[in-house]
């Protein structure tokens, strides 16, 4: 245990680990039933084209969620896209900019503007009062993000969406397996969109899905995905092709079999780090409502500088030379990345708590990879650098240039 500030390794202690703990190393299910899987599919040579544990995959994740359709698909982005395209949006369409950059981007791939709404600070979701304000004639839609698996506030989007007639989607890529007032994530709004990319609670190696209850969306979604195939040389609109592989399949089927080993690791872990950093001024840890469902998949720390003494960044820089591989998330903001900061150089302006947090959160490793000891160290080192931040800043500053983030 360190125990003073020349034992941290930013200061010539030796790190606290040997290897690098990550912020999203993948959840693995049981390697013998993947690998028999795996033997499967080379035996049937059926590699993809909606093969038999494809289907597997969507009857199991449509049973899991209750929804009527899934749609799998190569990833999350391109589900997105495919979403986006299908519901036939037009103009403006109203998103986080607190967010991955994928969620924006499938909007402007699409040709859709998408138009930064702010969030809600409690909660790091879209503000319903502020989506109201920023209603325009040109908005078609509102795409809200259950950021860190914590849903969005469903209840009062659905109602502003009805209200204006406007199109309601979700990037449900954190909340696979969370459920708002214990309905499953993924039957809200007109469609629901998960990632199952290798650093998402549930993954299959690279893979997504879209999911909804209505009928027509669900075949369009079919078609687009599939090159617009109706049938055997029958082509009826223009598609791509985002068909999930069946690898892929086989790696999602495993990895549904321990989805309840994987929420006990993580929550484990969060358990542990809510021990830890308790009563350490300035680093207030992501609460999670324990009456719902949810995945535990992000360890989300928020830094005020004023009380902790020290800023995330410095944080972050103590945590990278103890090998410890915290993650800034989500910096910069969307709207200061490109094109979206030439597009709308004045967006911050109305965005004064995305600003807020893009400068204050960081996610700290979790996942079956991490043991209970292991978060205990890496509190250890936040107490410590925390304990003694004037002494430290001071020093940093100092020695500034040798550090890299
Ligand atoms: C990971 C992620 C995506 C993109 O999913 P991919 O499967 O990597 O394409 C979209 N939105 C959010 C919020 C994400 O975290």
């Amino acid at each position: 245990m360190k125990t003073c500030l020349s034992d941290l390794a930013i200061f010539g202690g030796a790190p606290a680990f040997a290897q690098e703990l990550h912020v999203g190393r993948p959840n693995i299910g049981d390697r013998q039933r993947l690998l028999a899987r795996i033997n499967d599919l080379l035996d049937r040579r059926w590699l993809t084209n909606n093969g038999p544990f494809v289907q597997e995959l969507e009857q199991r994740i449509a049973d899991l969620l209750g929804v009527k359709h899934c749609i799998a698909t190569c990833n999350g982005t391109v589900a997105l896209e495919i979403a986006v395209r299908a519901l036939g949006l037009t103009g403006e369409a109203i998103v986080p900019a607190f967010t991955f950059i994928a969620t924006p981007h499938a909007l402007q791939w699409q040709d859709i503007t998408p138009v930064f709404c702010d969030i809600d600070p409690m909660t790091h979701n879209i503000d319903p009062d502020q989506v109201a304000r920023m209603i325009t004639p040109r908005t078609t839609a509102i795409l809200g993000v259950h950021l860190w698996g914590r849903p969005c506030d469903v209840g009062a989007l659905t109602e502003i969406a009805h209200r204006h007639n406007l199109t309601l989607l979700f990037d449900a890529a954190h909340a696979f397996r969370s459920s708002y007032k214990g309905q499953m994530i993924g039957g809200f709004g007109d469609v629901e969109v998960f990632s199952f990319h290798a650093t998402k609670f549930f993954n299959t190696f690279e893979g997504g899905a879209a999911v909804t209850q209505n009928d027509e969306l669900a075949a369009r979604i079919r078609l687009m995905k599939n090159f617009g195939f109706a049938g055997y040389d029958n082509v009826t609109s223009v598609g791509t092709n985002a068909k999930m592989s069946e690898i892929s399949a086989a790696m999602g089927l495993t990895g549904l079999e321990s989805l309840d080993d994987f929420v006990a690791a993580n929550r484990r872990n969060y358990i542990a780090y809510r021990a830890g950093l308790q009563g350490t001024p300035g680093l207030q840890l992501i609460v999670y409502d324990e009456t719902e469902r949810c995945n535990y998949q992000y360890v989300v720390v928020e830094v005020d500088k004023a009380a902790a003494g020290i800023s995330r960044d410095e944080l972050v820089r103590i945590l990278h030379a103890e090998n410890v591989l915290a993650r800034r998330y989500f910096y910069p903001g969307c709207h200061e990345m490109e094109p979206y900061r030439s597009y709308f150089p004045h967006a911050g302006l109305l965005l004064p708590e995305t600003n807020r947090l893009t400068q204050r959160v960081m996610c700290l490793p979790t996942g079956s990879a991490v043991g209970p000891e292991d978060v205990e160290t890496v509190c250890c080192i936040m107490r410590l650098a925390v304990e003694n931040s004037r002494r430290l800043s001071n020093s940093l500053t100092a020695r500034q240039e040798g550090l890299h983030p």
